[in-house]
């Protein structure tokens, strides 16, 4: 990170707590509109260089980056516990980890994925003429971060722009600023040119200043309120932006799924980091002939669940990270229960403690008219729901706003992939949950109010750069037949060209030759 970032030219401070205990973990500025728009000037100078480095010399130093996470994940993991709540042994699993494998996959693929591209331009290439595209940095990237996963979700993006040549300016969530600071000093310990990552810390207020900065493209994580508010802003200036927002994910559990792992799946997809991932499972759909049986399995499997302070090794759930989504969580369970949901176990904030704790709960009884089934509620709460047919599974999953990801078990794959495909959602996994996110391969975004575009994958790369079309055409002494001037002849030949050289076909586009060659000595 540039040290410049730091020094805003105004005194108003975030306090970032542990919400496992309220302990104060330390202050950083609340950066103002005139501190992110000097960042993103010095962001815009840098980059004119970075941009004109080989992939080889961008990838050095994600590669060096990537040593010092490695050499240090233990701090790390460690600082995202303490600002997030989870335990340290899951940020590495679902944060660090995944971040030290996408680094050197981008550092190694950038390259070949954003290499120059031939297009197949058809007729056309008959005629001399040829197409490619080139993919060009955009400039600076702003990226906008939430608290769930704030070492990952930035650190990806960071690592993905930098590769494609650009410079980055992250405002880092108001809840988790230290996380985001961290990644700023292993980039600087690994000799970044100043510049290139900037890190503004701040509230909304900091992030709106971001979206009227004028970078070149917006990557925002996020609410989907937030998301709506951030496109609004973005429009007016035309920036582009790529949304990643919420979700209400649905796992389908098929008659014929292996019931001990898609319990244990649905408790972990559902428990994970408090429950506040945005592809956490929030919806259970299983099949009515089965559904007792795998309750009482999900139970079981919950009420192993250790829940305590995160610096326990054995605890499986942490703390919630703040206590807005706290509550949230149980006003969702408190509307079920009011319109007949049934608590299979938990159902209650963890009282006298210093930390927002909620514990696992499973909810039977529930239906879709009830916010549990409806909104998102990013806590640790598994609501179950039976069907019939897989028709009714399929229809009970499509019926939401969002659509991020969503599960499929069934011990019948093509039967799994069947559903998955007619599932609206910009992932479904077929007996697995949440985790494609750790694939670096694979691109991660929703469809709905989840969001549009994409991160990670080479669809996430081509976000970050500006694909440009160059076309050539090397017979340049003969003059095209379509220019000026027109005449009767002319009529006859483009007649001739909507009829035959459209059709794609380059014998019935040959007959058209004497028609050509006449226009030439017209
Ligand atoms: P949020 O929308 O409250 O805040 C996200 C970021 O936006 C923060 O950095 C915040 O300071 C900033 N912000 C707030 N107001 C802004 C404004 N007007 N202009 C610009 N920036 C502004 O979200 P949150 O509570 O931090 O995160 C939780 C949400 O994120 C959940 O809905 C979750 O599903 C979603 N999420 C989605 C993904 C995904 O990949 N789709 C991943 C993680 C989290």
């Amino acid at each position: 990170m540039s040290t410049q970032s730091l020094s805003s030219t105004q005194t108003r401070e975030l306090v970032a707590i542990d919400p496992a205990n309220g302990a104060e973990i330390g202050r950083v500025p609340l950066l103002t509109a005139s501190d992110v728009n000097a960042a993103v000037r010095r962001a815009r100078q840098a980059q004119k260089d970075w941009a004109r480095r080989s992939f080889r010399a961008r990838a050095e130093f994600i590669l060096r980056a990537r040593e010092i996470v490695l050499a240090r994940v233990e701090e790390i993991a460690t600082l995202i516990a303490r600002e997030t709540g989870k335990p340290p042994a899951e940020a590495i699993s679902m944060e660090v980890a995944p971040t030290l494998d996408l680094m050197q996959h981008f550092a190694r693929h950038a390259e070949r994925m954003l290499k120059r591209q031939k297009i197949d331009i058809g007729q056309f290439g008959l005629m001399g003429r040829s197409s490619y595209l080139v993919y060009k940095p955009l400039g600076v990237v702003g990226i906008i971060s939430p608290w769930n996963f704030p070492w990952a979700t930035p650190l990806d993006e960071v690592v993905l722009a930098l590769m494609a040549g650009n410079s980055v300016v992250l405002k880092p969530s108001e809840l988790t600023p230290f996380t985001a600071l961290k990644i700023g000093e292993v980039f600087k310990h690994a000799r970044l040119p100043e510049g290139l990552l900037e890190i503004v810390t701040g509230d909304g207020s900091t992030g709106a200043a971001l979206v009227e900065a004028g970078v070149d493209k917006l990557m925002f994580t996020g609410s989907v309120a937030t998301g709506k508010r951030v496109a609004e802003a973005a429009a007016k200036r035309l920036t582009p932006v790529v949304l990643e927002l919420g979700g209400k994910d649905p796992m389908i559990v098929l008659d014929d799924a292996n019931l001990p792992n898609a319990a244990r799946a649905a408790v972990w997809g559902g428990f994970a980091n408090a429950g506040q991932a945005c592809a956490s499972i929030e919806r259970l759909y299983v099949h009515e002939s089965i559904a007792k049986e795998f309750t009482e399995l999900v139970v079981e499997e919950t009420q192993k669940l250790k829940l305590g302070q995160p610096v326990d090794e054995a605890v499986d759930v942490g703390s919630m990270t703040n206590e807005r989504q706290l509550r949230i969580v149980e006003d969702h369970i408190q509307d079920a229960i009011e319109h007949g949901a049934r608590i299979e176990t938990g159902g209650r904030r963890v009282e006298n403690s210093d930390g927002w704790f909620h514990e696992p709960t499973v909810l039977t009884n529930v239906d879709h008219s009830m916010e549990i089934m409806r909104d998102e509620t990013f806590g640790p709460v598994l609501p179950i729901m039976t069907f019939k047919t897989d028709d009714e599974a399929v229809r009970l999953a499509n019926d939401s706003i969002y659509g991020l990801t969503a599960a499929v078990f069934t011990s019948n794959i093509a039967r799994g992939r069947r559903l998955a495909e007619r599932i609206d959602a910009g992932t479904v996994m077929v007996n697995e949950v949440v985790y494609t996110h750790a694939i670096a391969q694979t691109p991660w975004g929703g469809v709905k109010q989840s969001g549009y575009g994409r991160t990670h994958g080479r669809l996430g790369l081509l976000e970050l750069v500006m694909p440009q079309h160059i076309h050539t055409n090397r017979v340049p002494w003969l003059p095209d037949v379509w220019w000026f001037r027109y005449s009767g002849q002319a009529g006859i030949l483009f007649r001739g060209l909507a009829r035959r050289f459209t059709s794609g076909s380059v014998m019935n586009s040959s007959l058209l030759l004497p028609k050509i060659i006449r226009r030439w000595f017209e």
